[in-house]
């Protein structure tokens, strides 16, 4: 079989992994394809650091410094092979996975597809709301946001320009805290100077959670900490509170309230990448069931890896965090095995090392839970997270150019990339326009 120009693996056993995350790379770095072919499937063609990607949608770091060309990680090693392409299915009986060039045979299948946004089947909150999990994403929230400053800067409609400088951030984990940070900031030092005819000031920024605290995952601490940080940088922080519905302008609350907002940033739920194919057993409320050998449940052939994952132990009874260090882990650990098995070695159960949580909620301000309970806050908690970041970028040039903006940024305390690179201002516009001659105000 020579599907997809795919040479035949010479008898050794195919490996075919779909995702080329933090989990999928690890994988596929840590395997020896001395003993398998390995076959490496995305819908796109590169890796995305995503503890960055916030820095993209707010004008502090440009696309290409979080991401990495998947082939040119790779380009080193024998027998790999990468396909651009979306799995649509997986038929577990003939053990193939199919996409929209055609079928490719597996002997053994790696799921390593992370997660998307979960918007509880509302479909308005998919249509209005923007999400923040891919390139794509971070760039059309940063194109948003300096649209929407540009259309507030030209109206004079009080109405229109309150609800345009209203962003209403939902969901207090690490993102929603990060970009609530980051929106501050750029108010602070960039925006005021930017737009010299508007009240910058009187942007709103509001971040809502329906629980009672930020990062409730964090320690008691940190969460505390979040909280007087985004307090002091003027950021209004609702607690107990769900959203129902957005339509696009105006945001409904279960409680009844409503908030006239164009920008509803979604960062309240996600649900595992599942693809359809397997037995039903095999994966429940979007994540598959592993084993601690990382095996689907039902099969010996086919393993999940990361974030779309459920697996639980005695010390994670309500299974790991969805966190990149437990996919870079599981990632290494499942290689690890399949290159024991190929030298008749055992293999060994995933146990996860917890390094700690990091959050950056603006300069000097962040905070770091790290093992045996040690906690910072403030510059020592954003040095931690500023190192870590770089150390775990993708590449020199990365590792570089994400350094140099950062210190760039930090001495003249610009944004470099506020740039709307792909404008629909004009549609928006015309729109707007005719709505407002359609209810006859003049
Ligand atoms: C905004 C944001 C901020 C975050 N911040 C942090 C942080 O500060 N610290 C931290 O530890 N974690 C953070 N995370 C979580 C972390 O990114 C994830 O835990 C990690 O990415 C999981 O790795 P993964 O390999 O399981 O999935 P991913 O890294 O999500 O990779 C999945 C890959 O699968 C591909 N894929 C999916 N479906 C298909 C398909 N059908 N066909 C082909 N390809 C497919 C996708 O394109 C993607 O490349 C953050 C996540 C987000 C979204």
């Amino acid at each position: 079989m020579n599907a997809l120009n795919l040479p035949s693996p010479q008898g050794k056993p195919r490996i075919i992994v779909i995702g080329g995350g933090f989990g999928g790379l690890n994988f596929v770095d840590t395997l020896d394809t001395r003993q398998y072919q390995v076959v490496l499937l995305d819908q796109y063609n590169y890796h995305t650091f995503a503890p960055l990607l916030y820095q993209v949608a707010t004008a502090g770091l440009d696309a290409p410094d979080i991401c990495g060309a998947l082939r040119k990680s790779f380009r080193h090693k024998r027998d790999f092979h990468f396909r651009m392409l979306r799995v649509r299915g997986i038929d577990d009986g003939t053990q193939q996975v199919h996409t929209e060039a055609g079928p490719i045979h597996y002997d053994h299948l790696v799921l390593a597809t992370g997660t998307r946004a979960n918007f509880f089947g509302n479909q308005n909150l998919e249509t209005h709301t923007l999400p923040l999990k891919t390139v794509p994403d971070a760039r059309k929230l940063r194109n948003h946001i300096f649209q929407t400053l540009e259309r507030a800067d030209m109206t004079d409609d009080p109405a229109e320009k309150a609800s345009l400088m209203t962003f209403l951030i939902v969901g207090g984990g690490p993102s929603g805290v990060e970009i609530a940070g980051a929106l501050s900031e750029l108010r602070r030092h960039v925006l005021q100077r930017d737009y010299p005819d508007t009240d910058t000031m009187q942007l709103r920024f509001i971040l809502v959670d329906g629980g009672e605290e930020l990062l409730a995952q964090f320690s008691d601490k940190s969460s505390k900490d979040a909280h007087r940080n985004l307090d002091e940088m003027h950021i209004e922080l609702w607690f107990n509170k769900l959203i129902a519905d957005y339509d696009g302008r105006v945001a409904t609350f279960k409680d009844g309230s409503t908030l006239a907002t164009h920008t509803v940033i979604w960062g309240a739920g996600v649900t595992g990448s599942i693809i359809e194919g397997l037995q039903e057993r095999s994966a429940q409320k979007g994540h598959y069931n592993i084993d601690d050998r990382m095996r689907v449940q039902g099969y010996n052939n086919v393993y999940a890896i990361g974030d779309v994952t459920y697996l639980t132990s005695d010390k994670w009874l309500k299974g790991h965090p969805g966190v990149a260090q437990v996919a870079i882990q599981m990632g290494k650990r499942l290689a690890k095995n399949f290159n024991a098995i190929a030298k008749g070695k055992p293999t060994a159960g995933f146990v996860y090392h917890d390094k700690g949580n990091l959050a950056i909620i603006g300069r000097n301000r962040a905070v770091a839970d790290l093992p045996r309970n040690i906690h910072f806050h403030g510059v020592i908690a954003w040095f931690i997270w500023a190192f870590v970041h770089i150390f775990y970028l993708i590449g020199w040039r990365n590792r570089l150019f994400t350094f140099l903006s950062w210190v760039g940024n930090y001495i003249t305390y610009n944004r470099a990339v506020r740039l709307v690179i792909e404008p629909t201002l004009e549609e928006e516009l015309t729109e707007a326009h005719a709505a407002t001659a359609g209810s006859g105000v003049g």
